[in-house]
């Protein structure tokens, strides 16, 4: 084991160090030197440990302060020109910077739950306290950092071996009881990284599922850990994971995703941004639920979405419920008011559903809305009628729609055929 230890301790340091960009280790060498000054000391914890030992992207730089990490964080940004964040009640605080790595700073700290779901209770503690309030072993440890070197590394949770086995472990049995947002971190990370959830781990899941552990958290802890999700890459493939543990129908009882892994992704998914993916599987879900009108704008609400994401929900389920029609012969006047009144930003993120474009025949269709119908007006209007001496009045509306349709069947072309379209018919 010790032998182990020490390889993984050789290879982290040269990783650590080819991830962090220069200026990045500037300001860590700082942040250490500050703390020191303080009698405090500072950790590099969680994803930077685990990617680097995997070998893949670092998405941001988790820290753990003994001490004030609050204060070195204010410290740091005053010398670096990063912004800072103060975060709620725990004590956290990131550094942003455009193009940079986010810096989460977290004053190390002991945590206990007073109550399955609720919020825990917090009090200060040493670094291994810090590390056994964490959900799964691989995102456990911790690394020293003394202005020049790192220290050896903390694995007291067995995350390197959980690392080489490729497995999701949680620390202790309670662990999803105290914080059931932690199925959906669960699911993510082994996702994401290609690692499978641990036996017991996988039975604690289905055990606090089963036990009814999801209603004793807020539906807004829920909706974020969802939301998340739906910007990941694989997505799909953790929507299917929720769906056979039993998640998602204990959200709600309509809310399933019955897709292998695969089958219905976005378009170009590796082109969208996490927004962009995260409101084509909105628009999926929306027409999944869309058998009863009503029902994807019920789930949205009771998801506690904000307004434009229900939106984007109810009228893809709108257009879910057009789609068989798109199957028909129909005219171009006749798609555009199939489509006018719904939510342009749903139809297009709809249009992104690669299985949809199988359905080559109805798929042109919204395309041709998308691209073109939506786009034409005529170029003449109400003050062209008023110069012909017509009193404003309801066949303004009617001859105007009139003209409309004309234009999108393509056959007042110029300006000079919609004026004697026009006066023809007043
Ligand atoms: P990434 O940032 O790459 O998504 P990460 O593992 O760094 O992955 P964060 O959301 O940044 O994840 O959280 C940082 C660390 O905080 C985690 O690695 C974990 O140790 C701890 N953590 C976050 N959420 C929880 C939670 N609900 N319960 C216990 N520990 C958590
Ligand atoms: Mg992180």
């Amino acid at each position: 084991m010790t032998q182990i230890l020490e390889d993984v301790n050789a290879q982290l340091a040269s990783k650590l160090k080819a991830t962090l960009p220069s200026h990045i280790f500037d300001l860590l060498t700082s942040a250490a030197v500050q703390a020191d000054k303080h009698g405090w000391q500072i950790y590099l914890v969680a994803g930077i440990l685990r990617d680097s030992l995997l070998g893949i992207d670092v998405r941001d730089l988790d820290i753990s302060v003994v001490g004030d990490a609050l204060q070195i964080a204010e410290e740091l940004a005053r010398s670096s020109g990063f912004e800072f964040e103060v975060f709620g009640q725990f004590g956290t605080a990131t550094l942003k910077r455009p193009g940079e790595l986010n810096i989460d700073l977290v004053t190390a700290r002991k945590e206990s739950y007073p109550e399955p779901g609720a919020l825990p209770v917090v009090e200060t503690g040493n670094i291994y306290d810090d590390l056994a309030r964490r959900d799964f072993s691989v995102n456990a440890m911790a690394v020293q950092f003394m202005s020049d070197r790192f220290g050896t590394l903390l694995d007291p949770h067995d995350g390197v071996g959980d690392l080489r086995t490729r497995r999701i472990r949680v620390l202790h049995n309670l662990s999803f009881r105290d914080d059931p947002t932690r199925i959906f971190r669960a699911v993510k990370l082994a996702r994401r990284v290609g690692f499978s959830i641990e036996k017991q781990t996988l039975e604690l899941i289905l055990q606090a599922v089963r036990d009814g552990a999801l209603y004793t958290v807020s539906m807004d802890r829920i909706t974020r850990e969802i939301i998340l999700i739906l910007g990941e890459p694989q997505a799909d493939a953790m929507l299917w994971d929720l769906d056979r543990f039993g998640v998602l129908s204990a959200i709600h009882p309509l809310l399933s995703w019955p897709y292998e892994p695969g089958r219905i992704r976005p378009y170009q998914d590796d082109l969208l941004t996490p927004d962009e993916r995260r409101d084509t599987y909105l628009a999926v879900l929306g027409a999944e639920m869309g058998s009863e009108l009503d029902e994807a704008e019920n789930m949205a609400r009771w998801l506690k979405l904000p307004a434009p994401h229900a939106r984007l929900m109810r009228d893809a389920a709108r257009l879910g419920r057009l789609w068989p029609q798109f199957g028909e012969e129909q005219s171009r006047w006749e798609i555009y008011n199939l489509l006018r009144d719904l939510d342009v930003k749903a139809l297009q993120v709809y249009a992104r559903v690669e299985a949809l474009q199988v359905d080559k025949f109805a798929w042109d269709k919204l395309i041709l809305f998308l691209d073109t119908l939506r786009h034409i007006k005529p170029e003449i209007g109400g003050d062209y009628l008023e110069s012909l001496g017509t009193r404003p009045g309801p066949i303004y509306g009617e001859v105007l729609a009139q003209l409309l349709e004309a234009k999108i069947e393509g056959r007042v072309p110029t300006r000079a055929d919609e004026e004697k379209f026009v006066r023809e018919r007043l």
